[in-house]
C-alpha cells in the first residue's frame, strides 16, 4: 500500500454548508472522506482555521506523512483567480473577497496546493471517472440551486484568461429576465435553476393560481423547493407542470448556444435537479433540436452525471495530478 499512499492527494470540497476532506487517489478511488460544517456565517477566519485542522486531521487518520501527498486540491465554488489562488468572491461564503485561500493553505500545511472552482472539478472528475470517460469534448452543468459548469476541451479542462471560464449558468438567456444572484439579469441560473422553479412557484401561488404545491408544504409557502414542484408535477398538477416546462425550455435554449459554441459530443447534467430526468431533459432537447444547427445538434448526447457529491473531490485531485504531469514536477 505505501507505492499507493505516495500517490495520494488530499481534496477538498468547500461548500457553503458542508466541506468534503478526502484522501484520493490517481486512479479516482476515494481511500477516506469525512465531512464537517462549514459555518460559513463565522467567517473567513474561522473557516480557514476549521478548514486547516480537518486537513490535519485527515492526514493523521489515514496514517500518512507529508511525503506521502503530492499535495491538497480546493475546489470551491465562486469566482476564482486559480493561477493567483485567490478566492475572488463566493456566493457560498459571504465576506470573501481576494481570500489567498490557496497559500493560507499551503504555508499551515507545508504541502503544494491547488484552488479549482468546484463545477469545474466536478467537469474534470466526471470526464475522467465518470459519466464523461471516453469523450474528449464536453460540457458539465450542475443544476442545483444555482447554475454551475466546466469545459473539457480535447480532453483537458478549459480555464480562460484568469482561471474562471465556464460559467455556463451565468450566460444571459432573457434579456429582460429577473436579476439573478450575480447581479445580472436573465441569467440561465435566474430562469432554469431549483432556485428560479421554487420563486416562480411562490409567486404564482401568491398571485392566486391554484396548486397541489400547497398541500405538499402545508401552506408555508417559505418550504417549497425544486423537489415539491417536480413532485406535484410528477402527479399531474398543472402549475407545477407548467413551471417545470417552462425552466426546461430555458435549460435548452441555454444548452443550444453551448451546443453551437462548443459542438460537444457530450453533454453532462449533474445537481439535484438531474435527478428529474426525463421531465427536465427531454423538453430541453426539444429545444436543442429546434434552435441549434443541425450537425452539432444530431450529433451531441445529453447523460446525466455519475459520480454525484463525490465529482468535486474526484475532480480536485485528477486537477492536482493533472498540474504535477504538466509541470512536470516530481511525485
Ligand atoms: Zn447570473
Amino acid at each position: 500500500m505505501s507505492g499507493n499512499k505516495q500517490q495520494s492527494v488530499l481534496s477538498v470540497d468547500l461548500g457553503g454548508t458542508k466541506t468534503i476532506v478526502a484522501v484520493v487517489l490517481p486512479t479516482g478511488k476515494i481511500i477516506s472522506r469525512r465531512y464537517y460544517l462549514t459555518l460559513a456565517d463565522e467567517g473567513t477566519r474561522a473557516v480557514l482555521n476549521r478548514l486547516s485542522s480537518a486537513i490535519n486531521q485527515s492526514i493523521a487518520q489515514a496514517r500518512l506523512k507529508n511525503t506521502e501527498l503530492i499535495g491538497i486540491g480546493i475546489a470551491a465554488a465562486g469566482i476564482l483567480d486559480t493561477r493567483k489562488g485567490i478566492v475572488a468572491t463566493s456566493p457560498n461564503l459571504p465576506g470573501w473577497h481576494n481570500v489567498q485561500l490557496r497559500d493560507v493553505i499551503a504555508a499551515r500545511s507545508g504541502l503544494a496546493t491547488y484552488l479549482i472552482n468546484d463545477a469545474s472539478a466536478a467537469a474534470l472528475g466526471e470526464h475522467r471517472f465518470g459519466a464523461g470517460r471516453g469523450f474528449d469534448n464536453l460540457l458539465y452543468l450542475t443544476v442545483s440551486t444555482g447554475i454551475g459548469g466546466g469545459i473539457i476541451i480535447n480532453g483537458e479542462l478549459y480555464s480562460g484568461a484568469d482561471g474562471c471560464a465556464g460559467e455556463l449558468g451565468h450566460i444571459t438567456i432573457e434579456a429582460d429576465g429577473p436579476q439573478c444572484h450575480c447581479g445580472n439579469f436573465g441569467c440561465l441560473e435566474a430562469m432554469a435553476s431549483g432556485w428560479a422553479i421554487s420563486t416562480e412557484a411562490v409567486t404564482r401561488i401568491n398571485q392566486g393560481e391554484s396548486s397541489s404545491i400547497i398541500e405538499l408544504v402545508d401552506s408555508r409557502l417559505e418550504n417549497i423547493t425544486a423537489e415539491t414542484v417536480a413532485a406535484a408535477a410528477r402527479g399531474g398538477d398543472q402549475l407545477a407542470c407548467d413551471i417545470v416546462t417552462k425552466a426546461a425550455n430555458y435549460l435548452g435554449i441555454g444548452l443550444a448556444n453551448l451546443v453551437n459554441i462548443f459542438n460537444p459530443e457530450l453533454i453532462v447534467i449533474g445537481g439535484g435537479l438531474s435527478k428529474m430526468g426525463n421531465m427536465l431533459l427531454r423538453p430541453a432537447r426539444k429545444v436543442i433540436e429546434e434552435r441549434a444547427f443541425r450537425l452539432p445538434a444530431q450529433s451531441v448526447r445529453i447523460v446525466r452525471a455519475q459520480l454525484g457529491s463525490n465529482a468535486g473531490i474526484i475532480g480536485a485531485a485528477a486537477y492536482v495530478y493533472d498540474y504535477r504531469v504538466k509541470t512536470g514536477a516530481k511525485v
